[in-house]
């Protein structure tokens, strides 16, 4: 049994430390596979996403890894995609012509100021307020709807993995904004959870939001992830790494939920195909 990660950011965007550092604390925990996916680039992308001109540097270096460490672990080259219509998708050219063994699609902007600045859902709360009332003239239920239309319309998008489903509930003040149990909140997922199955995109479990202590529960929440084993959506589980130390956070905790709601099997990298194997609290069953 062992875990593996492919949901990982380093230097390149807005991760700490060098890709080889991970690499190295992935072999102390006896981890089989890890995966980069650095926040992708993009004109006009904010501070957090890489920059344009450093993508080929990116990929040469874990290329590179791949050959010194290959025989060790299995490690793969990823981008955490952003999807604005017109700006940025996994069709952009410069993402298709970067030859990547997967993406992972994640909303993280839901609108465009004025000023060409992107509205971000999962910056500081401040940022969050200032988009809803300069783009969505205060309506918090719109602002939320298109989060989840985005997400649709970038399911269909190539995709293989969809990050952090309803990260934005970091954003509902505990219900004062709006709470994840309204009527119009459980019908966007729903139908979000019916576009996954439909284009058979892996469905990420994502701990940051525990660790980092922004959420008690998983990005998706649990009652999201029962609907989604009554879908038979394919799970991974990601722990959405910004320093390697985070690696494997808080995995054997949420295994053992995922287990209590029926899940049986995790989607992982193997051998460069996605194939489903059975998990305990301590890992998958990589053998
Ligand atoms: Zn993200
Ligand atoms: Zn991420």
């Amino acid at each position: 049994m062992a875990w593996t990660n492919y949901h990982g950011h380093c230097y390149y965007c807005d991760g700490k430390l060098e890709p080889e550092a991970y690499v190295e604390k992935a072999l102390e925990l006896d981890m089989p596979a890890i995966g980069f996916s650095s926040h992708c680039p993009f004109e006009g992308g904010h501070g957090w996403n890489m920059k344009m001109e450093e993508l080929p540097d990116y990929l040469k270096e874990v290329e590179g890894l791949k050959q010194q460490y290959g025989d060790q672990i299995q490690i793969y080259t990823g981008l955490e995609m952003d999807y604005i219509p017109g700006v940025i998708s996994n069709q952009s050219e410069h993402i298709k012509q970067a030859n990547l063994d997967y993406t992972i699609g994640s909303i993280h902007y839901t609108g465009v100021f004025d000023d060409g600045r992107f509205c971000e859902i999962d910056g500081a709360h401040q940022k969050f307020l200032e988009g809803l009332h300069h783009i969505f003239d205060g309506d918090v239920k719109a602002m939320v709807s298109k989060y989840f239309e985005l997400t649709r319309e970038m399911l269909k998008d190539g995709i293989d993995v969809l990050g952090h489903l309803d990260k934005i509930k970091i954003q509902a003040e505990q219900g004062v904004l709006f709470s994840e149990f309204e009527d119009w909140y459980r019908i966007e997922v729903s139908k979000t959870l019916e576009s996954i199955a439909e284009e058979k995109v892996i469905l990420e479990v994502n701990t940051r939001g525990i660790y980092k202590k922004k959420s008690v529960e998983t990005y998706p929440s649990k009652w999201i992830l029962t609907l989604a084993k009554e879908l038979d959506i394919d799970i991974m589980l990601n722990a959405d790494a910004h320093h390697p130390e985070e690696l494997n956070a808080v995995f054997t905790e949420t295994a053992s939920k995922l287990k209590k709601i029926g899940f049986k099997e995790l989607k992982v990298l193997k051998n460069g195909e996605w194939v489903s194997l059975s998990f305990s609290e301590r890992g998958v069953n990589w053998e």
